[in-house]
């Protein structure tokens, strides 16, 4: 080929969907034109890094009007050709630009086109612990994500926390270091907690990297190449470590793999789990989900064999399961979000130098500002929000865009002064047990005290070294946490997840409710989880407490399939944003009849308006196209998107591929 028939098809990072030719540089050797790599290119006004997907001869762009590249970064593919695939799978599947795909699994030094830093040593850390012999369900299941090396397969490790799951990696990982492969462990947001990675580095003599997104930047490229090079064996992550490089991987692990925070709910909307799972196809290696409560999709394959479901039925040592109780708050005599009942439990606890535990995911004061003469509830005046009333410092707030108002004196619409704070926060909360137990230390736990870098790990501390303590946290502590003295959890409110609309609700609640009742009674102590609720007869509340996860799964997808939801059914939002409301709704108009005109065997739904319509001022609604066969689907997009990007529209549309909530 000579370079004068030569064309660069190139992946830019902008919002559309599509590559850009352009002609080789000047006086490049044919010899650098790898995909792969890095290529500084004209875009528009300014000089853009993008990467090199193709050499073509051909162009439906004519010759003459083709740009030039200015130069060659890389004479080798940063990229390689397992993760171009993966990224190239990803924004096929979730539609969004390839260019800003492929840009933005890259760490940011090489998304801005410089070079390769020179890379420390890695240091192996000494292990000390040794493997604990493993237990007849854990050696079934070791086994069998052994015999799959070198082969595709997907296992579902089901079981309570506690039962050993995590050892079942950590031997199953062994197995692959031994044969000179690398691992990757998925972790969630929030349990990727220092206890986490000193538990791997404390039983393999090799490195062990972490990757989440408060690291420097630097420390993450070191990471990346390390990983790259493979000279990094086990790197343990955050959802986006799904798109690290890997010299040779032999197994993925996603832990708590039913947890929401697997998938990025802005821009790209990829789901970490789901992506992972293409990964260990593509690369034909084994992927372990674990779960103590499987995501209902999961649960499915595993129902009818797609994945192969492995059981590790009890706890292990010691521990034994909690044991659970209703609280029906009809009945019961309440002081600020405390039954009588539970403020006596606790005292009992605290009595014998246990700690407590107690959830409420509503963090500040009082979520609702109102007036007692004409009933107004203060709102933000950007967002479809209510206003959230915070002491210390004394404010207004909105948690949708975080703007700030003093509090009223009197009310704005009727000069009544007659105006308070209605319902409990985490703040409510910890003043009211202040005064209930004042010689107990207590430790609360949400977004508003943990900003600061170092400040969460410094209440987790303080909680393992107390003796009697009482922490207060929203979802923050639901994960991961392992406090041995905690023999008591309370769920405050359980009803807002128990009556909410959003299809996946009834899943998320379960999930919660068994993971915050699975951090009591972790060790020798026995544990008890109380729940307030006003609908103690609901059914599958019932379900849930008395079957098991198990029985509950299987419930919630009978009735998933005869409503026709996923995962019997695949679904995408087509999301519109605007300023103005009538140039939305006139958008998702044209949308849908796109889509009607198309043919394809699929329903679309809607406009619906979201739950927050409006938020900073923006407008929202979306479009929900639902289908039987995600091939269908996925067709149909393929065809649509670049319609619907032709449209004149004063506003930005998203797509969403298997939305968490309609
Ligand atoms: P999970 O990941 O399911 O929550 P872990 O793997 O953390 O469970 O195990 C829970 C506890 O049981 C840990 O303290 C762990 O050291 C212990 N454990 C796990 N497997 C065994 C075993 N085979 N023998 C004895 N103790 C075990
Ligand atoms: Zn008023
Ligand atoms: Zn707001």
């Amino acid at each position: 080929m000579t370079l004068k028939n030569t064309i660069l098809r190139i992946a830019v990072p902008t919002p559309l969907r599509r590559l850009f030719d352009y002609l080789p540089p000047q006086g490049v050797d044919i010899e650098h034109l790898k995909p792969g790599c890095r290529i500084q290119v004209p875009f528009q006004t300014r000089k853009l890094v993008g990467i090199l997907i193709d050499v073509v001869k051909k162009s439906d762009v004519p010759v003459a009007k083709l740009k030039k590249a200015h130069a060659i970064i890389d004479n080798t593919a940063l990229i390689s050709n397992e993760l171009m695939r993966l990224a190239l799978w990803a924004s096929e599947y979730y539609h969004y630009a390839v260019g800003e795909v492929l840009l933005s699994v890259l760490p940011k030094a090489l998304r801005q086109g410089k070079t390769l830093p020179a890379l420390p040593a890695l240091v192996a850390p000494l292990a000390s612990d040794l493997n604990l012999a493993l237990s007849q369900e854990q050696t079934q299941a070791q086994q069998a994500i052994i015999a799959s090396a070198n082969t595709f397969n997907v296992f579902l490790l089901d079981g309570v926390t506690g039962s050993g799951k995590t050892e079942v990696y950590l031997q199953a990982i062994a197995h692959y270091l031994v044969q000179g492969m690398q691992a990757l462990i998925l972790v969630p947001e929030i349990s990727l907690t220092p206890q986490t990675i000193a538990r791997v580095a404390a039983r393999f003599s090799v490195p062990v990297l972490a990757w989440h997104s408060n690291l420097s930047d630097k420390v993450r490229l070191h990471t990346w190449f390390a990983a790259a090079n493979g000279d990094a064996k086990i790197i343990i992550g955050t959802r986006s470590a799904v798109f690290i490089p890997f010299k040779q991987l032999g197994i993925i692990i996603v832990d708590e793999e039913h947890d929401t925070s697997f998938k990025q709910q802005e821009r790209f909307k990829y789901h970490g789990r789901d992506v992972a799972i293409m990964r260990s196809k593509f690369n034909a290696i084994p992927i372990v989900l674990g779960s103590a409560t499987p995501s209902l999709e999961s649960f499915m394959n595993a129902q009818n064999a797609r994945y192969t479901h492995l059981n590790l039925s009890t706890r292990l040592g010691h521990a034994q399961m909690p044991h659970y109780q209703l609280l029906d708050m009809k009945k019961q005599v309440q002081v600020e979000g405390l039954s009588q009942a539970l403020q006596e439990n606790i005292a009992e606890h605290l009595a014998q130098n246990n700690q407590v535990l107690i959830f409420l995911n509503r963090r500040g004061f009082a979520p609702v500002f109102y007036c007692n003469e004409c009933h107004t509830i203060l709102q933000c005046e950007r967002c479809d929000a209510r206003l959230v009333y915070h002491r210390s410092p004394l404010r207004l707030q909105c948690h949708y865009c975080d703007s700030v108002v003093l509090v009223p004196k009197q009310c704005a619409q009727c000069q009544s002064e007659s105006v308070c704070a209605v319902g409990v926060g985490t703040q409510r909360l910890e003043s009211k047990l202040q005064v209930l137990f004042p010689d107990v230390p207590i430790i609360r736990l949400d977004r508003d005290n943990t900003k600061r870098k170092g400040a969460m790990q410094d209440l987790l501390t303080q909680m393992h070294q107390a003796e009697k303590a009482i922490l207060i946290g929203t979802q923050m502590i639901a994960k991961g946490h392992h406090f041995k003295n905690v023999t008591l959890t309370a769920i405050i409110d359980v009803d807002v997840g128990l009556c909410s609309a959003e299809f996946k609700a009834l899943e998320h609640t379960a999930q919660l409710i068994l993971q915050v009742g699975g951090r009591a009674g972790r060790e020798h102590k026995a544990g008890s989880v109380l729940i307030q609720t006003r609908n103690p007869e609901h059914k599958m509340l019932k379900l849930l407490l008395q079957q098991g996860y198990g029985h509950f799964a299987r419930q919630l997808l009978c009735e998933r399939q005869m409503a026709g939801l996923p995962p019997y059914t695949y679904c995408t939002l087509v999301r519109a944003e605007s300023y103005q409301l009538s140039v939305m709704q006139d958008f998702l108009l044209k949308v849908k009849t796109l889509v009607s005109q198309a043919g394809f065997a699929l329903q679309c739904l809607g406009p619906v308006t979201p739950m927050l319509a409006k938020k900073k001022g923006l407008h929202a609604q979306h479009l929900i196209l639902q289908a039987q066969q995600r091939p269908v689907l996925q067709a149909c997009l393929k065809q649509l998107v670049p319609q619907i990007e032709a449209i004149k529209f004063n506003g930005k549309f998203t797509i969403d591929v298997d939305p968490l909530e309609f």
